[in-house]
């Protein structure tokens, strides 16, 4: 273990703090639980300050919460579990903050299926999970003869009435991060990068054509100061045309308000015993194996059962086809993974409807997490008292074993199997 007051392994050769820094495993794990938890946070209120919304009492959580990661400021436990729980109730409130800026701006997203082929002609591919990069961009492409695509995490735009409006948004182009070295390499066109996960590009292939922007930065490629798109624009141009490649289409674009419009229409069907229980099956994709087991997952669901999904974890099984039960689609993909919001709004729905608590529908959350985005939705999760979670394809190295312990205690967090273990176990059969 790392102990960041000596800065070398704690209880080592040189450790002359035995006992007193970063000794204690699980008040570290706890901290860095928080730091990874305020990561998530700030990407979420850094987007809503950039649509012109922001809120004291997060700020104010922010430096309280980076202050009590400081060596020696506290060994109490409970305080530290205190702490991450109010970190979670503090990431609820900035996704709801976030969902209001992009309703506020670009309307109530709406269901509707995506193109993933390409038009002949221009275009730019734009990844990450800014929306308003990608509204100014559609702005000042339009009628210049350039489609814009997006890629991965910004798949949900095109749900967005203010976004969708623009004939130009071409379709959606390849799938999750880690796919994006090959994928980027194929398309091309102009790239923009506006937030994570961007990767380096492999040598002698597309660092030309990429373009970052905001937080996001790669040497070699050209970095935005602003959103004055011209120069990839003129890029986008000078490059060779995109062919025309039609592709399968995706359904994304259920925002909580969607979903909520069919409200009873599914209640009585769980009345009627035509749904059998709900699974969301969301979170970061990522490039380690064992993530099959999310793809294995969804298509085991039995036919009677919904999934409701979002981030780019999806990308492993959205292109599937799952039908329908009575008119409600099997498959929901709530959009972006800040979307987990629109989730909690309609498992809080679903409660209300069925006076009981949410740990007492039949749903169960079987999330896959990689970056700290999701850490802070997990928080929030346990914050709302959800439990009986399933995480994988690991458990988090930072969280400790005595910590995980108690996790499991007191939220019944669990970790993936095999799909078909899990499934037994959930479904009771
Ligand atoms: S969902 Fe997570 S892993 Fe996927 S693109 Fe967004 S931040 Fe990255």
């Amino acid at each position: 273990m790392f102990c960041y007051q000596c800065e070398q392994t704690a209880g080592g050769t040189g450790c002359t703090r035995l006992g007193v820094c970063g000794k204690n495993e699980n008040i570290q794990s706890l901290q860095d639980t928080i730091l990874y938890g305020l990561k998530g946070i700030a990407a979420y209120a850094y987007h809503a300050r950039q649509l012109g919304a922001r809120n004291e009492e997060v700020d104010a959580f922010m430096h309280e919460a980076l202050f009590k990661t400081i060596t020696n400021v506290s060994f109490d436990l409970e305080q530290y579990l205190e702490l991450v729980l109010k970190c979670g109730e503090v990431n609820y409130k900035v996704m709801e903050m976030l969902d209001c800026a992009h309703t506020e701006r670009f309307g109530n997203p709406v269901p509707v299926d995506v193109e993933t082929g390409t038009k002949a002609g221009p275009g730019i591919l734009v990844t990450g999970h800014d929306m308003l990069d990608l509204y100014e961009l559609l702005k000042q492409t339009e009628n210049t003869g350039i489609n814009i695509y997006t890629h991965g995490e910004m798949l949900p735009a095109h749900g967005y009435p203010g976004l969708k409006k623009f004939k130009h948004l071409a379709g959606n182009y390849g799938g999750a991060w880690q796919e994006q070295k090959k994928e980027f390499n194929l398309f091309s066109g102009a790239l923009l990068a506006t937030t994570n996960c961007v990767l380096i590009p492999p040598e002698n292939t597309y660092l030309d054509r990429l373009f970052t922007i905001g937080v996001t930065g790669i040497p070699g490629a050209t970095h935005l100061k602003s959103r004055d798109f011209k120069s990839l624009i003129d890029k986008a141009k000078s490059l060779p045309g995109l062919p025309e490649a039609p592709g399968k289409k995706i359904r994304t674009g259920f925002h909580h308000t969607s979903v909520l419009g069919l409200a009873d229409k599914i209640v009585s069907l769980v009345n009627s015993g035509k749904i059998r229980h709900f699974f969301l099956i969301g979170g970061c994709d990522g490039a380690k194996p064992g993530r099959d087991y999310y793809t294995e997952f969804a298509e085991k669901v039995p036919a009677d059962c919904l999934i409701l999904t979002l981030a780019c974890g999806k990308y492993r099984f959205n292109r599937m086809e799952f039908g329908e039960i009575e008119g409600i689609p099997r498959m929901i993909d709530l959009g972006q993974c800040n979307n987990a919001y629109s989730a909690i709004k309609i498992a809080q729905a679903l409660a209300g409807a069925f006076k009981c608590r949410i740990d007492q529908l039949p749903l169960t959350l079987v999330l896959s997490w990689f970056e700290q985005k999701a850490v802070a939705i997990l928080l929030s999760l346990l914050y709302l008292d959800v439990k009986g979670i399933y995480i994988g394809p690991t458990p988090p190295a930072f969280i400790s074993k005595d910590v995980f312990s108690i996790l499991k205690e007191r939220f019944n967090l669990r970790l993936i199997k095999t799909p078909e273990e899990d499934l037994k176990e959930i479904l009771h059969v």
